[in-house]
């Protein structure tokens, strides 16, 4: 099986090259493109290539997707997977985007049996072994350097729904600790929460403290746009995600362009 993968992948990667000035264009808006190294970069683009490949990225309500703007959901996606492989995302197809944040359609019954909809307005959701959905203008905005990123969001919670339900405890490599990723998130978790409950400013969006789940979501955004904020808020968080995404990115130098800004 090896080899057919092998030979599949190349395949696709040599029929659907994406010329340099596009991806030049498509990944600027990215800090955390920026910091990659140049070899970093030319797997995140192999990466993006075979996701457009494997999903099926379509509109509704009326938006038009470009090319350049799946290849920029397909980018932000695989950055979470940069060392982790495109098999992560396996198992489901579609993609939906929405032009805005949007009211999902869909009934579900609560426990007394009763059927409900659900009327909260998301800009991204995903489904255990079903679709993304995103809001385009959030996503549009996915390159100011604040640590809010909905792609990156939504795709964390699909990495940690490859367990079952998105709790924030995905599926841990050979060699990780169980015991201390559930105790350094905890803390953090609780920490977090008592600081947005006091009234404290935090660097850390407060909605991470919805529950451990979006705790996960929202400091694996926070990981890859602005790093050394987890590093220096959480530091055995920032060591478990560092361990778990298999990427060190506050060790990435920020060019100096960047810094500027
Ligand atoms: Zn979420």
């Amino acid at each position: 099986m090896f080899g057919f993968r092998q030979w599949r992948r190349r395949r696709i990667l040599r029929n659907f090259p994406i010329d340099d000035a596009t991806w030049q264009r498509v990944t600027s808006p990215f800090v955390f493109v920026a910091r990659l190294h140049d070899d970093e970069r030319a797997r995140l683009k192999e990466l993006a290539i075979l996701f457009l490949h494997d999903k099926q990225i379509s509109a509704a309500g009326g938006l038009e997707l470009s090319v350049e703007m799946k290849l920029g959901i397909a980018v932000q996606a695989c950055i979470l997977i940069l060392e982790l492989g495109i098999e992560r995302y396996e198992g489901w197809v579609e993609i939906i985007v929405y032009p805005a944040e949007f009211v999902p359609r869909h009934e579900f019954r609560n426990p007394d049996g009763l059927v409900e909809t659900d009327q909260t307005v998301y800009a991204g959701q995903a489904w255990l072994r079903g679709p993304v959905i995103l809001s385009w203008a959030n996503v549009a905005h996915a390159g100011d350097v604040d640590g809010m990123n909905v792609v990156i969001h939504e795709f964390a919670h699909k990495l940690d729904m490859l367990n079952g339900t998105a709790n924030g405890f995905p599926p841990l490599h050979a060699g990780m600790n169980r015991r201390l990723w559930s105790d350094v998130f905890n803390a953090a978790y609780h920490d977090l929460r008592r600081r947005v409950r006091a009234g404290e400013h935090t660097e850390i969006d407060p909605y991470a403290t919805e529950s451990p789940g979006e705790f996960f979501a929202v400091i694996s955004e926070t990981f890859f746009e602005i790093p050394d904020i987890v590093k220096t808020v959480y530091p055995q968080v920032y060591q478990q995600l560092a361990l778990f995404y298999r990427q060190d990115p506050a060790s990435r130098p920020l060019p100096r362009e960047w810094r500027l800004r």
